[in-house]
């Protein structure tokens, strides 16, 4: 099927909301071509939130539609990756909770998070004292990676007498995870927060407690990582991702890290002589991008080995990647700043809503969910 009658095909379902005509040409090209598909020249990210999931349901056929990237014997036939801004928990236990909510098999090398990136920070800060932000849990995300001397902020912030005014006003209560760090005992007493600096803090995941978590960074930062102390150099800050907003099962969207960040930032720097120094990894930066292509990359021997072509092993250049997501700012831009191979497909079932293409970050293509973005990945590459 040529492409051009594979885009009228897709203009006419959309325009029509006729799936027949559209489903009878794609499933009769896919399966025909599919016989003698040998070595997939494509992959494909998918964002999460808004895309996949909303909160931990199900959204846009996702499950139906990720089932079509396996053969019938359940083994995956095109590569695809999970990239996601969002995080919290290890990749291990992201992949399982996916396979789970999803009814297939993800594996947690198809799990690329916010703050994977910092697994590139290890070697740097391996025995230093770091502070780990966010829900979830973000301390033993960080000891996963490598990180030997690891303190989440909540277990930080306990043991600092009256360092948080407001504490005696909130009626939740946080409770301590027990301590991934060897250094801690039972009580957190081998490690002495009032001697040894801070030298980086990891904003993980999304902030919980933003009044006490604004209040303890900007104690930290501002004094070369001894909160009380005298002004200092201030300690490195990393961010996961700078999302200002994202979509959950709220109608409107969510504040994100992005924002948490701006709320940071502004007051550090109204109540500092220094402006406020930092790095956020995540989409749209095109490294993230860079980096899903190759572990997309390593994704493909298996696929070669499914298609008995081992010869073409570590040859594979992929024709395009495809970005499925929802944000027009992060997922689209992104996929566009980081340029060939990335083709991106913008979905309504998250962020954007729009009737027509994003004005900004217009993407490659709009679709209603991701089954029917999957769907024309797969007519387009048989076609
Ligand atoms: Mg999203």
């Amino acid at each position: 099927m040529s492409f051009r009658l594979l885009t009228k095909a897709w203009r006419q379902r959309t325009q029509s909301k006729n799936h027949t005509a559209f489903s009878h040409i794609l499933l009769r090209s896919f399966s025909h071509k599919s016989e003698r598909f040998s070595r997939p020249s494509f992959g494909i990210a998918f964002d999460i939130d808004g895309v996949i999931l909303l909160g931990n349901t199900p959204v846009g056929g996702s499950p139906a539609a990720l089932r079509k990237l396996y053969d019938t014997q359940g083994r995956m036939k095109i590569p695809y990756v999970f990239l996601t801004n969002g995080g919290g928990i290890p990749e291990a236990k992201r992949a399982s909770q996916l396979s789970q909510l999803l009814g297939l098999s993800v594996s947690p090398s198809q799990v690329l998070q916010g703050h994977s990136p910092f697994r590139q920070l290890v070697d740097r800060f391996e025995h230093e004292l770091v502070v780990a932000v966010g829900k979830g849990e973000p301390a033993s995300v960080m000891s996963e990676y490598g990180f030997k001397n690891v303190i989440s902020i909540d277990e930080y912030a306990s043991r600092f007498e009256n360092i948080d005014p407001l504490a005696p006003y909130k009626k939740w209560t946080t409770k301590l995870a027990a301590p991934q760090n060897p250094k801690f005992d039972k009580n957190g007493l081998r490690i002495d927060v009032f001697s040894e600096r801070v030298q980086a803090a990891f904003v993980v995941s999304d902030p919980v407690d933003w009044s006490r978590d604004i209040q303890v960074l900007c104690d930290i930062l501002k004094t070369g990582g001894l909160p009380g102390r005298n002004v200092g150099m201030q300690p490195q800050l990393y961010f996961a991702n700078d999302d200002l907003e994202y979509q959950t099962k709220f109608p409107s969207e969510r504040l994100g890290m992005g924002a948490f960040r701006i709320a940071l930032e502004s007051i550090f720097n109204r109540t500092h002589s220094h402006s406020l120094e930092y790095t956020s990894f995540g989409k749209p930066h095109p490294s993230v991008f860079k980096n899903a292509a190759t572990v997309l990359q390593q994704h493909v021997p298996q696929v070669y080995e499914d298609f008995n072509d081992i010869n073409h092993k570590n040859t594979q250049h992929f024709q395009t990647l495809y970005m499925v997501g929802d944000n027009p700012a992060v997922d689209i831009r992104g996929a566009r700043q980081t340029g060939h191979p990335w083709f991106s497909i913008l979905t309504r079932t998250g962020v954007f809503k729009g009737k027509e293409n994003h004005d900004k970050f217009p993407a490659d293509l709009v679709v209603d969910t991701v089954e029917e973005a999957v769907d024309y990945i797969l007519a387009k590459e048989s076609a």
